[in-house]
């Protein structure tokens, strides 16, 4: 498997999972949180559009995102795969992909889902202390995750494409295990 999506809550560990198996794959990770970290530091006219939203912990209008993963997946270096981590967020963003897909003529092999309790999410994110780590941030990112993110779990799985894994254990367990799925 070399086309992925990463799905799970906020501090799940798409980030650090997805870096590892992108490395592993030599394909590359495609985080639109570091996108737009990257851009808000920059203060290119995304990172200004963007930058109230993810201080809040809320989820920027999809047609700041759309586009640039539209870009991002024509690259070359995505031609022969790609992880997708922080994308798609809710169910427009989930369209739009697989109508994208559909045109490039490639096809997501697979999902996984990090599976992990909110009470371990809220004590890595206050751990790890990025700017929208915050105790308030933080509540705001799990409700947005249950409402807009969470149904793309089902989403998935009726297509076949969902396999969860139990995030709640350590980075080397995980990654693992995720390697072995995509070998097979
Ligand atoms: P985390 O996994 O901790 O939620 P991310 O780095 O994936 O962190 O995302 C950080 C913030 O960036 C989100 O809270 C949201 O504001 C914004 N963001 C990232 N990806 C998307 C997306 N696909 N659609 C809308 N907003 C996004």
């Amino acid at each position: 498997m070399t086309k992925l999506i990463f799905l799970g809550p906020p501090g799940a560990g798409k980030g650090t999972q997805g870096q590892v198996l992108a490395e592993f794959v030599n394909i590359p990770h495609i985080s639109t949180g570091d996108i737009l970290r990257s851009a808000i530091a920059k203060q290119t006219p995304l990172g200004i559009k963007a930058k109230n939203y993810v201080d809040n912990g809320n989820l920027v209008p999809d047609e700041l995102i759309l586009d640039l993963i539209e870009e991002r997946l024509t690259q070359s270096d995505a031609q022969k795969g790609w992880i997708l981590d922080g994308f798609p967020r809710n169910v427009a963003q989930a369209d739009f992909l697989s109508s994208l897909l559909d045109k490039l003529n490639q096809n997501c092999d697979g999902v996984i889902n990090l599976d992990v309790t909110d009470e371990i999410v809220t004590k890595r994110l206050l751990s790890r202390g990025r700017e929208d780590d915050s105790e308030l941030t933080i509540k705001n990112r799990l409700v947005v995750y249950r409402q807009q993110t969470a149904p793309l779990i089902d989403y998935y799985e009726q297509v076949k494409l969902l396999r969860n894994i139990n995030g709640n254990r350590k980075p080397l367990e995980v990654s693992q295990e995720i390697k072995a799925i995509v070998k097979s």
